[in-house]
């Protein structure tokens, strides 16, 4: 049973190149906040690091884990299985610390609908427009073009899930984004006000998706 003095979770997602990865290790740099690595069977990017970024495996060792039910979610996201383990998760919260997951909006699901009793807020993070996320997708993804190209024909699909989301946040400039969430952490824990407009962010969606 959950106490009072369990901690929070806290989902980002966001379509690919939005900057959710960014905005996570921003976070984790808060005291109590950390972040829950993720299994993946893609191959590392060259700046990350195993068992930092991801727990990089091969099919079979992430099978076998579905096997074992090791997972509290896992799906397959751009032909690659991304998964993440229950128990660290549970140990952390149940120490009191928050954690933060880097996943998309089918993990996000999952563990929604697993009504675990502990405090969620889930976040949608957005970038200011397609051309801002293409160029941030192509410099990220430098050695492959087609990578950038690929996951932008998968934006159109991506936001539509906005919809299931606590708050939609856009990240336009980085450190005004991580404020927002930020406070609205703050708010949430502390039963504070909230600054948030639903109506401008709808305004946003519709401009990103014509
Ligand atoms: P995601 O995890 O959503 O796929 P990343 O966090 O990897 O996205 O960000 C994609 C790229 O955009 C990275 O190269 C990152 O450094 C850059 N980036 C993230 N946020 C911003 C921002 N507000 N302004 C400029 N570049 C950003
Ligand atoms: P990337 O390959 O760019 O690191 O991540 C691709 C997508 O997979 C992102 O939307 C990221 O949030 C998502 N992702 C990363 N880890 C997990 C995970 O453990 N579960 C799920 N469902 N998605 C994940």
């Amino acid at each position: 049973m959950p106490l009072n003095n369990d901690g929070i979770m806290v989902i980002l997602s966001s379509p690919s190149g939005a900057g959710k990865t960014t905005l996570v290790k921003l976070l984790s740099k808060r005291k109590n906040f950390k972040i829950s690595i993720s299994h993946t069977t893609r191959k590392p990017r060259d700046s990350e690091i195993q068992d930092k970024d991801y727990f990089f495996v091969d099919e079979s060792e992430f099978k076998r884990l579905v096997q074992n039910e090791e997972f509290l979610e896992y799906a397959k996201v751009f032909n690659h299985l991304y998964g993440t383990s229950r128990s660290p998760v549970i140990s952390n919260l149940q120490k009191g610390k928050n954690v933060i997951f880097d996943i998309d909006w089918q993990g996000a699901d999952q563990i929604k609908n697993k009504k675990l009793d502990y405090k969620l807020i889930t976040f949608f993070i957005l970038p200011p427009s397609k051309k801002i996320l293409f160029d941030r997708l192509s410099n990220r993804d430098m050695k492959d073009k087609l990578i950038a190209e690929k996951r932008m024909k998968e934006f159109s699909r991506d936001v539509l899930h906005w919809i299931n989301y606590d708050y939609v946040i856009i990240n336009d400039d980085l450190e005004s984004c991580y404020k927002k969430i930020e406070s609205l952490i703050d708010a949430e824990l502390n039963n504070g006000p909230k600054d948030y407009d639903k109506d401008y962010i709808r305004n946003h969606i519709e401009k990103l998706t014509v």
